[in-house]
């Protein structure tokens, strides 16, 4: 069977392989006669499943050891409250809001901090990314908040900031939901990193949290046990019963990755897809994309048709042809293509072969 190519910005896309490898094992896990989804998370069988993906994960994103890998619940929006209840004390965090995803989590932050916004790039409609060199950042600042990789505006770090060359001491918080695992991380500027797996790891309902070993242990009184990292790491991500299931498939697309070659090679196959796509909407009249070129996303590409009219003839028309999900996000309008680790470079080709199709027609 040829399946469609699904663009979904998230729950995304998984590799087809993970998928059949998931449906051979549904009744009977390596023999055990249950599936995945029965077992005791504290039981021989899940802790060899969690065991492996944690250490496949560690593998993949070159984790240092003096950094823990916990397996959370929430999404990347609980974090956005956990993190502050965990490593804020109630005082000044510094926020950088490039789009929607840091708004969300500079708001949820002032109900437990004192939530700072740092730089903003609004007065440009979330189009660039403003210069860390211009980012007002505090002195008591308990860490610096950003969202390496804005699912909606399409926008993306290429370099993360050095905050220790900026004058800064306090520890870098990213939310690298949507492009976790698309590209190594540089732990060395980083304390702690957060994502929801549903974009570019797995299904939905495990979160990935990153967190360096000293910024453990610092939850303010009121933070709920199952939230504090303390609790969660010393439980192994066990203090409440973890999302099993979903451990499960992010270990066998951790897997996947691996066999394809690692994380550099998928950041390679990465950039690949997004030149493929961006150098056809450049060289296009008939189609736009706004974000200033050196930090567009090489995930999630937001672009318009120049004739808004068409939208509906657009999709319609993507879906006939097998091209899945490219209905932009509201706040932007037109399209978006979202190419994560699972989308092959074909289906960007079938892409981009049906809007040169489309684009002929129409004029
Ligand atoms: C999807 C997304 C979130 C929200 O994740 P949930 O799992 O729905 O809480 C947060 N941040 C970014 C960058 C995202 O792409």
């Amino acid at each position: 069977m040829k399946r469609p190519y699904n663009f979904s910005a998230g729950p995304a896309v998984m590799p087809a392989e993970v998928l059949q490898q998931a449906a051979a094992e549904m009744l009977d896990w390596h023999g055990s006669g249950m599936s995945v989804m029965e077992m005791s998370h504290r039981g021989k069988e899940f802790i060899s499943i969690y065991e492996r993906a944690e250490a496949d994960l560690r593998e993949l994103l070159a984790v240092p050891a003096h950094f823990r890998i916990l397996f959370m619940q929430g999404g990347g929006l609980a974090e956005n409250a956990i993190v502050p209840l965990n490593l804020s004390g109630g005082g000044v965090v510094d926020f950088v809001v490039t789009g929607s995803w840091s708004q969300k989590s500079i708001k949820e932050a002032r109900r437990f901090c004192d939530a700072r916004l740092a730089a903003s790039n609004e007065a440009d409609h979330h189009t660039s990314l403003p210069d860390p060199a211009s980012w007002r950042l505090s002195a008591d600042a308990r860490y610096v908040h950003l969202c390496t990789n804005e699912t909606i505006h399409g926008i993306e770090f290429h370099e993360l900031p050095d905050l220790k060359a900026l004058g800064c001491e306090a520890p870098l918080v990213i939310d690298f939901s949507s492009h976790v695992a698309s590209r190594p991380v540089d732990w060395s500027r980083v304390g702690l990193a957060f994502g929801g797996a549903q974009k570019n790891l797995g299904p939905a309902g495990v979160t990935l949290v990153v967190v360096r070993e000293d910024l453990i242990g610092h939850a303010m009184p009121h933070c709920p046990s199952a939230f504090d990292y303390r609790v969660v790491a010393d439980n192994h991500s066990m203090y409440n019963t973890p999302p099993t299931y979903a451990i499960y498939m992010a270990g066998l697309t951790f897997q996947w990755l691996k066999q394809q070659g690692g994380i550099a090679a998928m950041e390679q196959r990465n950039i690949a897809k997004a030149s493929l796509l961006y150098d056809y909407i450049d060289g296009s009249q008939f189609y736009l994309n706004k974000v200033t070129p050196d930090c567009r996303s090489r995930m999630n590409v937001p672009f318009l048709l120049r004739d808004e009219s068409r939208n509906e003839d657009f999709l319609a028309g993507a879906k006939s042809q097998g091209l899945l999900q490219l209905k932009g996000h509201k706040s932007v309008g037109g399209m978006r293509a979202s190419i994560y680790n699972a989308m092959p470079l074909e289906g960007v080709q079938a892409l981009v072969a049906y809007m040169r199709e489309f684009e002929r027609t129409q004029s």
